[in-house]
């Protein structure tokens, strides 16, 4: 059989456009694998922008402390912004848990996240998840006034399906439920960094991420991360906090955001 070069040239581009679709396709569901809920609750966010004057913008940083903390306090109080710091009590985190005092002193807020931040540990009941948030508050007890901390940030967010595998489709609802009787405010976000995703963005697609996704809202809880891994953040920090500023936006903690809301 004779193949014309025409032919074979046909079926190399199909296959180099095959590929490509096939590399895309692979980049997104990576991408889409990452741990956090790709909806998150925004109600807070929305109930706030509702009854406040202004634009406000909440920067959030989950699973710290890490070696990254200390620099992103220095740039926080350099631009006088208070943040919220959903922090994690894992072994990675313990050389850092000094930092703890340090975020308070910085008019910071510091919130619970969980302590081994394992999905199929904390997710595997309700009564695993309530044993993680004790474990955490045992040991930032050590470090910070634990009767002082109100808030917490369920680990991929309150509407996660991950933890489904663990515990059941119906473990989200049930915890969200549990948090509101033990008197617990929970808060997941409005505006995501993508900072912790496998796709590594560096300093300037952070900045892009929060942009598109905090365009037209009036109320933004950012989600950002605190983490070894997350110097990308620290880098695209100063721009964020410009960005936000340019845009008319006052920072505040999650804490200041609801207290404000629910004095209107
Ligand atoms: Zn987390």
């Amino acid at each position: 059989m004779k193949v014309s070069g025409k032919a074979v040239c046909r079926g190399l581009a199909a296959l180099v456009l095959l590929c490509l679709v096939l590399y895309f396709l692979a980049g997104r569901w990576k991408y889409h694998s990452g741990a956090e809920t790709d909806i998150p609750d925004d109600g807070l966010a929305v109930q706030a922008a509702a009854v406040l004057e202004g634009q406000y913008a909440c920067l959030t940083f989950d699973d710290g402390p890490s070696e990254n903390t200390a620099a992103i306090l220095e740039i926080l109080a350099r631009y006088q912004a208070p943040a919220t710091f959903f922090v994690t009590a894992q072994p990675i985190n313990e050389p850092y848990l000094d930092q703890l005092p340090l975020i308070q002193a910085g008019e910071n807020q510091i919130a619970l996240h969980s302590a081994s931040h394992r999905y199929a540990d904390i997710y595997k009941s309700t009564t695993d998840f309530w044993l993680d948030i004790k474990q955490l508050r045992q040991v930032l007890s050590a470090w910070v006034d634990v009767e002082e901390i109100h808030w917490l940030r369920f680990p991929g967010g309150s509407t996660n399906t991950i933890s489904h595998r663990y515990g059941g489709s119906g473990i989200m609802k049930e915890l969200v439920a549990q948090a509101e009787e033990k008197g617990y405010h929970w808060i997941d976000w409005n505006v995501c960094a993508e900072d912790a995703t496998s796709a590594h963005p560096d300093a300037a697609a952070i900045l892009r991420n929060i942009q598109k996704d905090a365009r037209g809202k009036e109320v933004c809880v950012v989600l950002m991360h605190d983490t070894a891994a997350t110097g990308e953040t620290v880098k695209a920090l100063p721009a964020v906090l410009d960005w936000f500023s340019e845009q008319g936006y006052e920072f505040c903690t999650v804490e200041q955001m609801y207290t404000m809301t629910k004095a209107q």
